[in-house]
């Protein structure tokens, strides 16, 4: 089993964070800043019975200029071409208007996407069916998946959900 497994969501929620995690090296530039990442950089891990691609986007959010603007088409092209999008948010915020933004562009989309609730390590677990709630009914979401990529909390778990669908 082999398959392309992209991450789309706001600047700073974790998606390079999650790609080093699973990858075990640092592929993908990281900062607190947001738009690090300004092309999508593709890392493979390769386990006994799958191989997952991975793409790391620089985020869909509405552009404030040209590069911008490029950065955005970039990680929309990718969400077609792929078997599964994650669609990360993080668990401290709520739904926002980047969020919005990103959920439109996903109407035409056909892949299963995952919405990854990351950062699980920085809030209560009674704050989580809140978040999910708040989520759940603006997009048919294939699976729910709380994790957290920087210490690595249930992305086993999510890698075994992905399997299942390459
Ligand atoms: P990106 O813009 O979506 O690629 O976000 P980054 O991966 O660059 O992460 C932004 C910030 O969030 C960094 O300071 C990370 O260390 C931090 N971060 C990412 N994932 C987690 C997590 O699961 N828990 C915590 N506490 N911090 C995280
Ligand atoms: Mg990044």
């Amino acid at each position: 089993k082999s398959g392309f497994i992209t991450i789309i969501g706001r600047p700073n929620v974790g998606k390079s964070t999650f790609m080093n995690h699973v990858i075990g090296q640092k592929i993908a530039i990281m900062s607190d800043k947001p738009q690090t990442t300004r092309n999508k950089i593709q890392g493979v891990l390769t386990e006994s019975d799958a191989q997952f691609i991975f793409i790391d986007t620089p985020g869909i959010h509405k552009p404030k200029h040209k590069l911008g603007d490029f950065m955005v088409k970039v990680a929309e092209n990718t969400l077609n071409e792929v078997d599964v999008v994650m669609f990360m948010i993080n668990a401290e915020e709520g739904f926002g208007k980047g969020d919005q933004f990103i959920l439109e562009r996903l109407q035409n989309v056909n892949n299963p996407v995952f919405l990854i609730i990351n950062k699980i390590d920085k809030v209560h677990p009674n704050k989580l069916l809140p978040l999910i709630n708040e989520y759940k009914d603006k997009y048919d979401f294939e699976e729910i998946i709380p994790i957290s990529a920087l210490e690595g909390n249930n992305v086993e778990n999510l890698l075994t959900q992905i399997k299942q669908r390459l």
